[in-house]
């Protein structure tokens, strides 16, 4: 029987005129603004690690990548993300599915959702199905409301690959 494990994710970052938005792999063109960070500021992916890697007990996306590594700078999320999808499988998990809340006044998400979730899915070898992006305002309250920063929560939940596949009832397996 497939040992089923979850593992939560949360990232934030600040907010920069000039910088190109990257959300969920997906380029944002027309946002006013950007993230800032060592990487290309992915937020939702960043967070989308954070959950994996909770869920296999490997600890966190700032262990693995740290922003001193001068190999991530200016990275594409995507790499980071594919590599973590990597270490999740070699641990021995297969992921199940990823759900994301994205907190931002802007950009709206709308007619790019489909692209991100596409892109999540591509990136973390799973099928589109199993990946759904939300998104919320903060009602113009705190850092998020005054446009100061994303915040994005992620939850991923992986199965031990091991045994998945296994008829529950084949005989002499443990
Ligand atoms: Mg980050």
């Amino acid at each position: 029987m497939a040992e089923i494990r979850v593992g939560m994710g949360y990232d934030v970052h600040r907010t920069e005129a000039g910088r190109r938005m990257v959300l969920g792999g997906v380029v944002f063109e027309d946002a006013p603004y950007g993230l800032l960070g060592h990487s290309d500021g992915d937020v939702v992916l960043h967070a989308i690690a954070d959950a994996l890697l909770g869920a296999a007990g490997l600890g966190d996306i700032g262990q693995h990548f740290p922003d001193t590594d001068p190999r991530y700078a200016g990275a594409d999320s995507r790499k980071i993300l594919r590599t973590v999808a990597d270490m999740v499988r070699q641990a021995g998990y297969e992921p199940v599915n990823i759900d994301v809340t994205l907190l931002a006044e802007e950009p709206r998400i709308g007619c790019r959702r489909e692209a991100m979730r596409a892109a999540i899915a591509d990136t973390t070898g799973i099928d589109p199905a199993r990946v759904n992006i939300k998104a919320t305002t903060s009602e113009g309250l705190g850092f998020v409301g005054r446009r100061e920063g994303l915040a994005c929560l992620a939850i991923a939940a992986v199965k031990n690959a091991l045994f998945s596949g296994c008829p529950s009832s084949s005989p002499g397996r443990a």
